[in-house]
């Protein structure tokens, strides 16, 4: 298969039996839009969720299909599936560790090996016309590891269409196809990053660290760290679809990991203010 072939609501198939309902299902198995390489998109969360930040959320799992996902992370092959996303580690090959990776995926953690591991022992169906009712009155997180510009468009098409609604984010939003914004919040680490995301129409969702004071008016803070409710109460993320503001969230990373985080952020801010200065002079020396 490859993908959801359906469009519609009108699921023609009988309703599963509680004891039939899948821990998960492939949504989509063939080649990443970012550089041809096999990829995999599990949905799962069908039967229970307990993940504390997005609540009782269907997950979708954006892997490499051909490679376990600490192989793609020490080889960087997980470019894949996360592109030049500005969480993504280096692999030290003397130290045998991931460095610098301040992704808020814990790929042990939050299952993400076992999905691998189910997924290649077969146990995940491929989605299928009787598969589609699992979705109906669903919220879903689209790419809870991954970036959803890696998966072609139309498996989001459909999934929001089967569900009750979604939240998604890109940290690709630059360079992906910008139909992406349907979906996902454009992720900025930056003032910078959040006004070129909006100035190209792309709802934001903006780190920020727990020291950040810059107010801008059209941001809101987080529900879910505002309030302690979860994601699927809230649905607040769901790309340029709605009308809504940006959101900001204070950096939430695993334990030791913000002060890689404001390390990566000064090299970036740095980045960006060099860029700035180019154009600056580019624009003096052509006027
Ligand atoms: S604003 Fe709402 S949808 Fe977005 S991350 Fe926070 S709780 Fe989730």
């Amino acid at each position: 298969m490859g993908e959801i072939e359906l469009n519609n609501k009108t699921f023609g198939a009988k309703k599963m039996l509680k004891k039939d309902i899948p821990n998960g299902v492939i949504i989509y198995e063939g080649p990443s839009i970012l550089d041809g390489a096999p990829i995999v998109v599990i949905a799962n969360g069908f039967k229970e969720n307990n993940n504390r930040k997005v609540g009782d959320m269907i997950q979708t799992w954006i892997l490499r299909s051909d490679m376990h996902p600490n192989d793609a992370l020490k080889t960087g092959s997980d470019s894949s599936i996360c592109g030049d996303c500005f969480h993504r580690g280096e692999y030290n090959s003397e130290t045998g560790l991931i460095e610098n990776n301040t992704c808020y995926v814990n790929l042990y953690k939050q299952g993400v090996y076992s999905i691998y591991h189910a997924y290649k022992r077969g146990s995940y169906p491929v989605c299928d016309i009787k598969h589609m009712q699992l979705f109906d009155g669903k919220h879903v997180r689209i790419g809870s590891y991954g970036d959803p510009a890696a998966v072609p468009i139309h498996v989001w098409d459909t999934i929001s269409k089967l569900c009750k609604d979604y939240t998604g984010y890109s940290h690709l939003w630059r360079t992906c196809d910008q139909a992406y914004s349907k979906y996902c919040m454009a992720s900025c680490e930056t003032v910078r990053g959040y006004e070129h995301a909006n100035k190209k129409k792309w709802r934001t969702f903006r780190l920020i660290s727990k020291h950040d004071t810059i107010k801008n008016i059209n941001e809101i803070p987080c529900f879910a760290q505002v309030t302690g409710a979860h994601c699927d109460k809230c649905n607040y993320c769901n790309g340029s679809m709605s009308n809504r503001k940006n959101v900001t969230v204070v950096f939430h990373g695993i334990n030791g990991k913000e002060k890689q985080y404001l390390a990566k952020l000064k090299k970036l801010e740095a980045r960006e203010a060099e860029e700035v200065k180019e154009v600056k002079k580019f624009v003096l020396i052509n006027s």
